[in-house]
């Protein structure tokens, strides 16, 4: 058996579930067009696929995308979930102004390793 969406809010569902977390899923972001190729076909061929005089052939290559597991759409074969990125957080030296990812925090203020280091050397040399 193939995936079959009976209605729009199942189609909906669907979307979020799977699509909306996809590498697939394209959107415009000014609703004028959204999706990607599976879903399209889906939405194509859905009436072709199912029910008396079904086109077979459309059939399978729907089924093969989307399979039915019970009574639920399963997921799709060409799902792959987008990694959420991680976002690096900059800090700036005090000192040279440089952005730094392993900022020290000393009563001096912000510092990078290197302006952090000369501080303690010229600390040392009082
Ligand atoms: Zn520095």
């Amino acid at each position: 058996m193939m995936g079959y969406f009976p209605n729009g809010t199942s189609g909906d569902v669907y979307q979020e579930e799977y699509c909306s977390r996809c590498v697939n899923w394209r959107d415009s972001g000014d609703g004028r067009g959204f999706g990607c190729p599976i879903i399209d076909l889906h939405l194509l061929w859905n009436y072709d696929a199912v029910g008396v005089g079904a086109n077979k052939t459309k059939h399978e290559a729907l089924a093969h995308f989307i399979p039915i597991d019970g009574i639920n759409n399963a997921r799709c074969l060409m799902f792959q979930e987008v990694k959420p990125t991680t976002t690096i957080q900059y800090k700036y030296c005090s000192r040279c102004d440089n952005p730094t990812i392993d900022a020290i925090e000393k009563i001096e203020g912000v510092l990078c390793a290197a302006c952090a280091s000369k501080l303690e050397k010229a600390l040392l040399a009082r």
